[in-house]
């Protein structure tokens, strides 16, 4: 007998799994998807290990498999425990992880009137009953949760009773769409048959000259053709005339549903390197091959433009020549279209692409074909990380500072690039992080001589004949806005910002209007000095709550009064901010009439196609002027911008949360990245009302070393990371009242677990509302763990429904 250890998908996460009996009839093996009984119901299970012996004296069995044969491979189990074990998540959710598209199994139940059941309100026993009876026959099959909705809490309990009464039945279905591969009617002819076909086409009659045709297409074809498109082409009667006579013969074809198809690259040679990229390039090659005696991990940082990307492509080369394989994260997809393109034409053919933007079709085809070893390289985001890549040599995160690699809505709340570092050592690849503006963090570890570091200190410009030089950075001007208040100019404009525009269009050049959305309307600082109201305790903005009429601070939850006027400047002209990319595109329309303006936002631009359009035009020249927000301040190359204007860089440094400095540094890093990028200088306006500010001072420099001392010095300051490390509880709840009352419980049970193991290296910051304070109906409250070692507290406090559970957050609003 042989047993095996199961995660199961239950209601209550565990982070460990279950003994299961296997019965002789089915074959099982580590990393199969299952179904196993699990109390009084039958769930999804995911083989860990098989078995001699069980954990428990008394097993069930396995009930049947979901897959034939093993989904993950043992790296990938390996890799589900970490990140169950260290994100404190269920260990089938981080298996679940990895599964193909499609491979997630939600029995649901559904009921309807039995058949034997005439007249509802004779078979009720009550009024009640009866209401209930009537409701499944008017919707003739409803859902358990649909019953739930409808007719309240108790509805599971009196379906059951009903069920066995007779009264109604139940079946229960995966509510996940089943997905297959897609197979497309093929068409030839059939080889019986040829001698026939022969004949008749010798003589074939004038009025069937079209099946003549279609009879001589399928024979120089090679292989069958496929069916819509052949009735197209010939006339869906012809096939129908010839199937008749039984010349045809039809087949089922798998087809792969490919995001690339239709997409033509044209196939890219590799550059010749210059000498900085050549050093660079020989570092990870030689880690790549001699993978003992160099760091697992390297960090390139080089501004944007200095050829970070060329580095990637030479390393996945080298990779590929080595005989194994990559995985390339990029941050968002639609934003990155440029990086995938780059990958698909100097690897043709060779390129997957795993990423939400994808259909259900495409990506289940994208996964299956991964795992078959079709493709040599997955470009995708953050969920690339899991994608089935046999033989993986190297994982490059493009971008590697960027939030979007966390995952902050869901469990495992994991970030891509430490699963990524994880994963390098259960396989024995390396890991290459690239950005402009690294994660101090990862600068730190760098610098600590955990990671490799790399820098490429010039930007490049590169001439008509493809050679690239050094160049100059886009030369970035910072514009007091209170200045401009002072001398009396309201407008979102700048003096300078306008005479730049102009000047940018009369010279029939393109410009960039960028504008951080974040935070919008919820600080509060004063117009006539740029004072903006701040924690003193933390020195992060203060956050507007318009419910309880107070300023809060959501790190530490001190409350304030709102001022009648600046505690700095004694004025009376305190704001909230509050501009949005329409307003700026009116703005600008006002003020240069005959321009063409292009606005982006999650608004105006749905999804990517629409986005891409958009760029398209942007680029074809149908727009002088792009308004937009962070998401434009991303990875795109336009040669012929060359202005690019900060409306107010304030907004990005008033997030409510210690990482405020550095999210803004790498946004007008980024920002300042799109100005200049072809023959013609560039030049960067950022206005703002906080001109001291370290970093805007530094990203207007293009300087990180000065950002990350600075930052550096303020992190150890208050003792954030990565001098210690975050968690955060996260409650939510329908009922105000009720969250912050179990919230300030959690608290302080906390505070005295902490103070009765004398475990005093562990802060407890909070409770307050989160940011926003109610999200999709549900109140917000939040606790803060901050130490050297803080999940020692969670080991001994176990945390009611309703929390969530969030090791290194990134953000803390
Ligand atoms: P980054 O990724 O750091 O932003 P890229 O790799 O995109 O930089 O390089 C910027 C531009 O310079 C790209 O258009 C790229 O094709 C070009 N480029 C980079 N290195 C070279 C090189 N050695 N020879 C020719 N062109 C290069
Ligand atoms: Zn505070």
């Amino acid at each position: 007998m042989k047993f095996a250890e199961v995660a199961v998908d239950a209601p209550a996460g565990h982070g460990r799994t279950f003994s299961y009996s296997i019965p002789d009839h089915l074959d099982i093996v580590q990393g199969q998807s299952v179904k196993v009984p699990f109390g009084p119901r039958t769930l999804q299970g995911i083989v860990f290990a098989v078995v001699d012996a069980p954990q428990v004296e008394e097993t069930r069995d396995i009930a049947d498999t979901l897959s034939a044969g093993a989904l993950l491979e043992s790296h990938q189990l390996s890799l589900a425990r970490w990140i169950s074990e260290y994100y404190l998540s269920s260990l089938f959710e981080s298996a679940a992880l990895m599964l193909p598209p499609g491979g997630r199994f939600r029995p649901r139940t559904f009921y309807s009137l039995s058949p034997d059941v005439d007249d509802v309100a004779e078979a009720a026993n009550s009024p009640h009953q009866q209401r209930f009876l009537e409701y499944i026959q008017r919707h003739e099959v409803v859902d358990a949760g649909r019953l739930n909705r409808a007719l309240g809490p108790n509805s599971r309990s009196m379906a059951a009773r009903l069920v066995e009464r007779g009264l109604l039945e139940s079946k229960v279905r995966s509510s996940s769409r089943q997905m297959t591969h897609k197979l497309v009617e093929h068409i030839a002819l059939n080889p019986e048959m040829l001698e026939e076909i022969g004949v008749w086409m010798k003589n074939a009659p004038r009025r069937s000259a079209r099946q003549a045709t279609l009879v001589d297409a399928l024979l120089e074809a090679d292989a069958p053709l496929p069916a819509t498109e052949t009735r197209k082409e010939f006339g869906a009667h012809n096939v129908a005339r010839l199937r008749e006579r039984q010349w045809l013969t039809i087949t089922q074809q798998r087809t792969d549903r490919d995001p690339l198809a239709g997409q033509m690259f044209a196939p890219e040679s590799a550059v010749s390197l210059t000498s900085q990229q050549q050093s660079v390039t020989d570092a990870v090659c030689a880690g790549l091959d001699h993978p003992d005696e160099a760091p697992r991990t390297f960090l390139v940082q080089g501004v944007t433009g200095s050829g970070k990307t060329e580095i990637y492509l030479a390393a996945v080369e080298r990779c590929l020549e080595l005989g194994r394989r990559a995985i390339v994260m990029v941050p968002e997809i639609a934003l990155t279209q440029q990086t995938i393109e780059r990958f698909a034409s100097r690897f043709p053919n060779r390129v997957a692409v795993l990423h939400s933007g994808l259909s259900a079709g495409e990506r289940f085809d994208q996964w299956w074909k991964t795992r078959e070893g079709d493709y040599d390289i997955v470009v995708g985001s953050r969920s690339a990380i899991f994608a089935p890549m046999p033989n993986l040599g190297l994982v490059v995160v493009d971008e590697e500072h960027e939030w979007t690699y966390k995952q902050q809505d869901s469990n495992p709340r994991y970030h891509a690039r430490d699963v990524a570092n994880k994963l390098a050592e259960l396989t024995g690849a390396k890991v290459l992080l690239g950005s402009a503006s690294p994660d101090v963090s990862s600068y730190h570890r760098s610098l600590a001589k955990q990671y490799g570091l790399l820098i490429l200190p010039d930007r490049l410009s590169v001439s008509k004949n493809g050679k690239p030089t050094p160049a100059p950075l886009a030369d970035v001007d910072i514009v007091d806005m209170r200045q401009e208040l002072k001398e009396g100019n309201r407008d979102m404009f700048s003096r300078q910002l306008d005479a730049e525009m102009e000047a940018c269009l009369d010279a029939g050049n393109q410009m960039i209007l960028f504008l951080n959305r974040r935070g919008t309307a919820s600080q509060l600082q004063c117009r006539s000095c740029g004072h903006q109201m701040r924690c003193a305790k933390c020195d992060i903005a203060l956050t507007y709550h318009r419910r309880a009429g107070r300023l809060i601070c959501h790190y530490c939850g001190t409350r304030h009064r709102i001022p009648e006027r600046c505690p700095q400047c004694l004025g009376y002209r305190l704001s909230y901010y509050g501009i949005g990319t329409q307003s700026v595109a009116e703005a600008l329309e006002q003020r240069f009439p005959d321009t063409t303006v292009l606005r982006w936002d999650r608004d105006a631009t749905r999804n990517i196609a629409d986005y891409r359009e958009l760029i398209e035009k942007f680029r074809t020249g149908e727009g002088q002027a792009l308004v937009g927000t962070q998401m434009i301040a991303k990875g795109l190359h336009f040669p012929s911008v060359t202005l690019v204007g900060v409306v107010l860089a304030d907004v990005g440094l008033s997030i409510p949360d210690y990482r405020a400095g550095e999210r803004a540094f790498q946004l007008l890093c980024q920002v300042a990245g799109r100005a200049g990028r072809g023959e013609r200088p560039g030049r960067v306006v950022i206005q703002t009302y906080q001109p001291d500010n370290y970093a805007i001072q530094a990203s207007a420099a293009q300087d990180y070393q000065s950002f990350y001392n600075k930052e550096m010095a303020y992190r150890r300051e208050r003792g954030n990371p990565p001098f210690n490390k975050l968690i955060r509880l996260l409650h939510t709840h329908i009922n105000q009242a009720t969250c912050e009352h179990e919230a300030r419980a959690v608290a302080r049970t906390m505070a005295d677990e902490r103070d009765a193991r004398g475990i005093g290296s562990i802060e407890i910051l909070g409770p307050v509302p989160a940011y926003p304070a109610r999200l999709r109906g549900r109140y917000r409250w939040h606790i803060v763990l901050r130490g050297p070692e803080p999940r020692a507290l969670l080991d001994h406090v176990a945390l009611p429904r309703d929390w969530h559970v969030d090791i290194d957050p990134v953000s803390l609003t």
